[in-house]
């Protein structure tokens, strides 16, 4: 195989954004994922993802999904692929909890558009929602769901369109580095190029040994519902909502192309290894989410229709890791994304090969590994 500008270890979410931008850059890459292209063993599993501008988790975190929204345009507009369903967003938090004010506050510092509502003008726009008088809330317009088979469908198109070659089914088992570039073992044969871009998820720990990373494996459930009047869940009446109580971070989306609405929980999470993880999911797993749903949401039941495991990789202060190898600068990271990152893909895929072509690129403290190692 001929000599590569760059390869990216890990052809998930991240990876295949990352293999975007370097089509679109004309780079000569190639793509290792160790499964199917899409797959469901490890983070982008469960079909839709939450996607919100105001930012409880950080106001730096603005500019990267402004990126992203104008990111997930282009892509759309290229694949004439929808992928972004402006269903608008509704962050509530109980006393005493504080997503919904921390995403205010991030909206302000931007002025970007997020409503604060009183929770009697939530249950009058969405009536199935019996929002309490002590609650916060607010609402985002602009926010909705990302459809996440499409979306990666959509990336690997692009990706292929303009050259970048993606092995299925190649696990890499392992790297190296010189003066001269980088190399990567993987399917028995070895690969060269001069920079690597590692993505991969729950096994970027294994992949980055040397390095120690702080990154904890976490597997979570997400549930689908049976509603007792699905007319009042569709995308047009109800949209995507986050939750912030004694219950945890509970989450929901519209109903979707599947039966019932899909629902899980943010916080918790069994710590697992991703090689073993325990896909079989036990009814009484769904506590935590069933405390807040039957009562909070008219006629959603705790009748499970379905359910599904999904991997967190989490940094411990779930931020993610953008940055370069502290001794290999040719050598980049994209991992840690803890729960949060599908929104930003295709603008941390730009910035991940920033990282790799511009050695004048710093990524935001934020993102940076030596807050982790120090
Ligand atoms: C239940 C759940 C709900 C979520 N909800 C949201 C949400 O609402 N909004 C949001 O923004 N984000 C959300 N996220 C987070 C988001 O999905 C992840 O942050 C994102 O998918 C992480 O991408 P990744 O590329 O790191 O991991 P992955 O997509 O898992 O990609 C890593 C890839 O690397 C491959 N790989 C690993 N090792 C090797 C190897 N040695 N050789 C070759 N390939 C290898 C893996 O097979 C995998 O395909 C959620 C995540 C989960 C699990």
């Amino acid at each position: 195989m001929a000599h590569m500008d760059v390869i990216v270890l890990g052809g998930g979410t991240m990876g295949l954004a990352a293999a975007w931008e370097l089509a679109k850059r004309g780079k000569r890459a190639l793509v290792l994922e160790q499964f199917a292209l899409v797959h469901d063993r490890g983070a982008h599993s469960g079909h839709t993802r939450i996607f919100r501008h105001a930012y409880a988790e950080g106001a730096d975190y603005i500019p990267l999904v402004l990126r992203a929204d104008h990111l997930w345009q282009d892509l759309e507009a290229q694949t004439r692929t929808k992928v972004l369903h402006r269903v608008g967003g509704l962050d509530m938090a109980a006393p005493g909890y504080g997503h919904a004010r921390r995403a205010r506050e991030s909206a302000t510092q931007h002025h970007l558009d997020f409503q604060w509502l009183t929770p009697a003008d939530v249950r009058r726009t969405w009536p199935m929602i019996h929002i309490p008088d002590d609650w916060e809330a607010g609402f985002g317009a602009g926010a909705g769901f990302l459809d996440v088979e499409p979306a990666l469908r959509a990336l690997i198109q692009c990706a292929q369109h303009g050259g970048v070659e993606l092995l299925a089914q190649t696990p890499a088992t392992a790297w190296g580095a010189s003066a001269h570039g980088v190399w990567v073992s993987a399917g028995g044969q070895r690969y060269e190029a001069e920079a690597l871009i590692v993505t991969a998820g729950a096994w970027a720990g294994r992949m980055l040994q040397q390095l120690g990373l702080p990154l904890t494996i976490q597997r979570k459930v997400l549930w689908w519902f049976a509603v007792e009047n699905p007319a009042l869940y569709t995308p047009e009446r109800f949209p995507v909502f986050i939750t912030d109580s004694a219950c945890g971070e509970i989450y929901g989306f519209p109903m979707y192309q599947d039966p019932g609405i899909k629902i899980a929980n943010h916080a918790g999470g069994d710590t697992t290894d991703p090689d073993h993880v325990n896909r079989t999911v036990r009814d009484d797993e769904k506590q935590d989410v069933v405390s807040l749903t039957p009562w909070f949401f008219e006629g959603v039941t705790s009748h499970v229709l379905r359910s599904q495991t999904c991997l967190y990789a989490r940094t411990p202060d779930g931020h993610f890791i953008l940055d370069r190898h502290p001794e290999w600068p040719q050598v980049i990271i994209g991992a840690g994304f803890s729960g949060h990152g599908f929104k930003f893909t295709p603008a941390i895929g730009e910035h991940l090969v920033s990282l790799a072509l511009d050695s004048t690129v710093q990524s935001h403290r934020l993102f940076r590994l030596d807050r982790l190692t120090r």
